[in-house]
């Protein structure tokens, strides 16, 4: 399959936090990568999406810095970019546990086998799931043991209930929730702490039993199923682990519903959230800088009409009834008899190359 999504972390000390996230932003802009990526004092932790063979090259770039050159991987395969916008932000923390831990006393890892064993053989343990629980709702490890918690920084206060002298193994969705997590149980005397290498996602895409329904994710699918859905949907009961904010903003519920009932209903979760005036917009078109006129596919270049000023280095977007929202950054642009020029004005007609494929009609936007 052409795109994949891929997930990362590392908690790794960063200094030079700016230089990071513009080299990181200049890099995903010229591969047409979207996603998001946080960064801060404590590390990495990001995941993007965009077509197999730029994500390749985003790996191996990114790799090139020292602190980054163990990072490892999670990736999915999927129909299309799981993002629709880049978004890479400088934080305090790149995940928020409200206190410090000392990530020396991380927990064990145990690998993806290992935990399969572990419960095919009915080993005698605490299998603990570190996430929210709208996460666990729509899918889990079958007898994990749920906090209840609505965030991460309610973690610490929600472990009373659970037996410091048992063998533990918490998972989260790729790992990095669990790191602080692990850390701060052995803090608190736990006797054994281990934890699930790569979480879900690592499992997952080796083995589809232990875990039921669909796993939550951060982009734009909302969750991916992994096996038969264990929650319904709100409006006609039929089995469903998919996930969808209200598109009522007012309303902004997050709620199961089936495909059928996707569409019927509008992305809302009643009929009066269907009729009323304030629904989200979910790609949101503000500058448009003109349409596709013909796309030549074997140089990959693409005649447009503008409606705005462009110039060499102008990053645009492009987004049509069949094409994946993606961006690109115009590298040469020539007129319409095929004359390079620097820039080009409203109502011009102008060729220049693009790394996806595009279509007659397509808009395209300023970013
Ligand atoms: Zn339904
Ligand atoms: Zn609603």
């Amino acid at each position: 399959m052409e795109f994949k999504v891929i997930s990362f972390y590392k908690y790794v000390e960063i200094n030079n936090l700016e230089e990071t996230s513009l080299r990181l932003r200049e890099l995903c802009n010229k591969l047409g990568i979207l996603g998001r990526i946080l960064i801060s004092k404590e590390g990495i932790n990001g995941a993007v999406s965009g077509k197999s063979e730029s994500l390749e090259i985003f790996r191996e770039d990114i790799r090139k810095e020292k602190m980054f050159n163990d990072l490892t991987f999670r990736e999915q395969e999927f129909k299309e970019n799981a993002y629709h916008k880049l978004v890479i932000r400088i934080r305090n923390q790149i995940v928020n546990f409200g206190i410090n831990v000392d990530l020396d006393k991380k927990g064990n890892y145990v690998e993806a086998e290992e935990l399969k064993k572990m419960l095919d053989e009915k080993e005698d343990f605490v299998l603990l799931d570190t996430r929210n629980k709208h996460e666990i709702k729509v899918g889990r490890f079958r007898n994990a043991v749920d906090l209840g918690i609505n965030n991460f920084r309610e973690f610490p206060k929600n472990i009373s209930k659970i037996d410091k002298n048992k063998k533990i193994v918490m998972y989260c969705t790729g790992g990095v929730r669990c790191e602080k997590a692990s850390a701060f149980l052995n803090e608190n005397g736990f006797k054994d702490v281990n934890q699930l290498q790569g979480g879900i996602i690592n499992y997952t895409n080796k083995f589809n039993d232990h875990f039921e329904g669909s796993c939550f994710v951060f982009d734009d699918r909302l969750t991916y199923e992994n096996s038969k859905p264990i929650t319904r949907c709100i409006h006609c009961e039929e089995l469903s682990g998919n996930y969808i904010n209200c598109n009522n903003l007012d309303c902004d519920k997050l709620f199961i519903s089936c495909k059928d009932c996707e569409i019927k209903m509008k992305k809302t979760c009643c009929l009066e959230c269907k009729d009323s005036g304030r629904q989200r917009k979910t790609k949101k078109i503000l500058n448009i800088a003109g349409k596709v006129i013909n796309y030549y596919k074997k140089p990959g270049v693409v005649l447009v009409e503008l409606e705005k000023d462009i110039k060499v280095n102008s990053r645009l977007g492009f987004i049509g009834k069949t094409t994946d929202e993606f961006c690109q950054e115009i590298f040469e642009l020539k007129d319409y008899y095929g004359k390079d020029i620097k820039e080009a004005n409203k109502g011009d007609l102008v060729t220049f190359p693009v790394d996806f494929d595009v279509r007659k009609n397509d808009k395209l936007f300023l970013i």
